[in-house]
């Protein structure tokens, strides 16, 4: 039994945040934490953001986007929740695996130790065993010395059956870790009544209720709503919740998720955070930069329009990491960067040309399976072919590459063994490693690359340096086989790995704009880092308006 104080969790000299959500989901959690963590970052403390998902999947890679969004990879290949782009996002700072937990990894790890007869014989249950090992893994990003603060989001709602064993492991550390150094803010609706005409409280004390049944007292209440929250009710939430008046903080709707740092800000939810913490050494937040940025984004001179296509349109969270790169790189360029969504199977060679209509530039998504794909290479065609601004991101290069293939190298049938495994052609193709491989999870190209651009091409002038890295999320690569056919008709290859010879990026030359990469450059966009590719992708498209 650890005795308060005295564990490992008292070795680690971090802070820890844990931020919970009641009410309802969708309340903005990971932008809060996020922005939270920028204004510690901008007072000068090292800060990290991890997310503990309640669900039994061992990573969201296996999700359908439409489940739960774009699953974002990270530098170690780390196939995770798309909260993690957003801190990457605000903080600039690349997050790892160790910064997504989900209950299946939990369990995964307890129940392999339990085979291996780790527990010498006993019963293994929620309490101690899973808990034992969300707080240990809670922990160990603060144990690396790396951070002086760490805020751990946790996913679902307060309430639900799958996120109490998380909880409670908060429960306990609150309860071994030293004192101040570790606080709870819990987030919660105010609902507007319109037939009222008032916000209500009640939702905002009865999670509360459910979050102290739980064991857990909350520090800081942040209430999200869409009117101002008056001095009055403010109060009454803090004495009905037990929180100090201070400690309620308003989280209004935002015109841009960039906008929330300044929210909270203005909030004084930071000087709260380190009051409570005792975080010594803090500066006066140096946010000018943000703020250059916010400048930007809100007062844009140029504006152009990008047809994105793309099989799961519906859902904007399936594209996240791609809208926000254009955000990024508009906001580079004083341009607003209007995103319109086409739908990949509805496209085919009588309705490209209608459907294209007015855009400045064509973004071909990443995607897996047969489904869209030949609208793809419809979209593909008719860039090429009307010197349209092209981008193809991964499955968006493998079109492009059979695009050309059928209509440039003749080669009527040519396309991925993942779309027609009995193609006389296959210019994209699974490598030889890759073949063994049988299981879904975690078997694809993951994580960061090194890439060695070609002198003077499009891409090189791009990033301003011929030796790159970035994210893959595949299994599908180039067959090189074809590439001098390629080359000899004027589709460089670009980009390749210096060690395996893959191509990773293809251009064509004599067009103003035609650049696609087999990795993700969107998952590497911040607000400090505008993606080079997205920048002059936008830029292309503004030319290209301009005629
Ligand atoms: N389906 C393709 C592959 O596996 C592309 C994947 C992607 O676009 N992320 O190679």
């Amino acid at each position: 039994m650890p005795d308060r104080n005295s564990t490992s969790a008292a070795a680690t000299t971090a802070k820890f945040i844990f931020v919970t959500g009641g009410v309802t989901s969708s309340l903005g959690k990971g932008i809060i934490s996020a922005s939270l963590a920028k204004l510690l970052q901008a007072r000068g403390f090292r800060v990290t953001i991890q997310k503990f998902d309640p669900y039994i999947n061992i990573d969201p890679g296996t999700l359908n986007p439409y489940e739960h969004g774009e699953c974002y990879v990270t530098d170690d290949g780390a196939e995770t929740d798309l909260d993690l782009g957003h801190y990457e996002r605000f903080l600039n700072v690349p997050t790892s695996q160790a910064n997504n937990v989900t209950t299946g990894r939990i369990y995964d790890h307890v129940i392999t130790k339990e085979r291996e007869g780790a527990y010498l014989g006993k019963t293994v249950q929620v309490v101690p065993h899973i808990t034992d090992e969300i707080k240990r893994r809670m922990l160990l990003l603060g144990q690396t010395g790396q951070f002086d603060v760490v805020i751990t989001e946790i996913g679902g709602s307060i309430g639900d059956i799958e996120s109490l064993p998380f909880v409670e492991s908060v429960r306990q550390l609150r309860w071994e870790l030293p004192e101040n150094s570790s606080l709870v803010i819990h987030l919660t609706l105010l609902p507007y009544l319109k037939a009222a005409g008032e916000l209500k409280t009640k939702p905002t004390q009865h999670s509360v209720r459910d979050l102290r049944s739980a064991g857990l007292q909350p520090d800081i209440l942040v209430c999200r709503s869409e009117y101002p929250i008056p001095a009055e009710m403010r109060r009454k939430i803090a004495l009905f919740c037990n929180v100090n008046i201070n400690s309620v903080i308003e989280s209004l709707d935002a015109d841009s998720i960039y906008s929330v740092p300044l929210l909270m800000l203005k909030e004084h939810l930071d000087e709260r955070v380190i009051k409570k913490l005792k975080l010594q050494g803090g500066a006066h937040p140096d946010l000018e930069a943000w703020k250059d940025f916010l400048g930007r984004l809100k007062n844009p001179t140029e504006e152009v329009t990008i047809a994105l296509v793309g099989k799961y349109v519906e859902l904007p969270d399936a594209y996240k990491s791609i809208n926000e790169a254009f955000v990024h790189a508009g906001a580079q360029n004083e341009c607003k960067v209007t995103v319109r969504s086409i739908q990949s199977d509805h496209l085919n060679a009588d309705n490209v040309a209608q459907l294209l209509h007015g855009v400045d530039g064509v973004l071909v998504a990443p995607g897996f399976g047969e489904r869209g794909f030949e609208g793809k290479i419809q979209a593909v065609k008719y860039v090429r072919e009307n010197d349209i601004p092209f981008f193809g991101i991964c499955l968006g290069m493998q079109v492009a590459v059979v695009e050309f293939a059928r209509n440039v190298l003749g080669l009527p049938e040519a396309s991925s063994t993942e779309m027609n495994a009995q193609t006389p052609d296959p210019v994209i193709a699974m490598m030889e490693e890759q073949k063994s491989i049988t299981q879904k999870g975690g078997t694809m190209r993951l994580g960061a690359y090194d890439c060695e651009l070609r002198k003077g091409s499009k891409a090189a002038k791009a990033y301003g340096r011929n030796h790159i890295s970035e994210r893959h999320r595949h299994r599908y690569e180039f067959n090189n086989e074809y590439l001098q056919r390629y080359e000899e008709a004027g589709m460089l290859a670009s980009g390749r790995n210096p060690e395996t010879g893959l191509v990773e990026v293809v251009e064509l030359p004599n067009h103003p704009w035609f650049v696609a990469g087999q990795f993700h450059p969107e998952l590497k966009s911040t607000v400090q880092n505008p993606h080079p590719l997205f920048v002059r992708f936008v830029r292309a498209a503004i030319q290209f308006r301009k005629g």
